[in-house]
């Protein structure tokens, strides 16, 4: 299974990622956090980490 994980060098904390996956992604000090990574079975990390604008997300498997 792939878990997302957040560059903190290049979050900006916009929040995009909260907003397209709030079971996975949580924001706390201005930066995106992974509070639950085994959620993104059933939601479309893929799409946060596509959409995210500093590209800050990536998988691990
Ligand atoms: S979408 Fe990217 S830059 Fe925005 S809060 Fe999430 S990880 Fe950080």
């Amino acid at each position: 299974m792939k878990k997302p994980a957040i560059d903190y060098d290049l979050c900006t904390g916009c929040g995009t990622c909260v907003e397209l996956c709030p079971e996975v992604f949580e924001l706390a000090d201005d930066k995106a956090q992974v509070k639950a990574a085994d959620k993104c079975n059933t939601c479309d990390c893929q799409e946060a980490a596509d959409t995210c604008p500093s590209e800050a997300i990536t998988f691990e498997e």
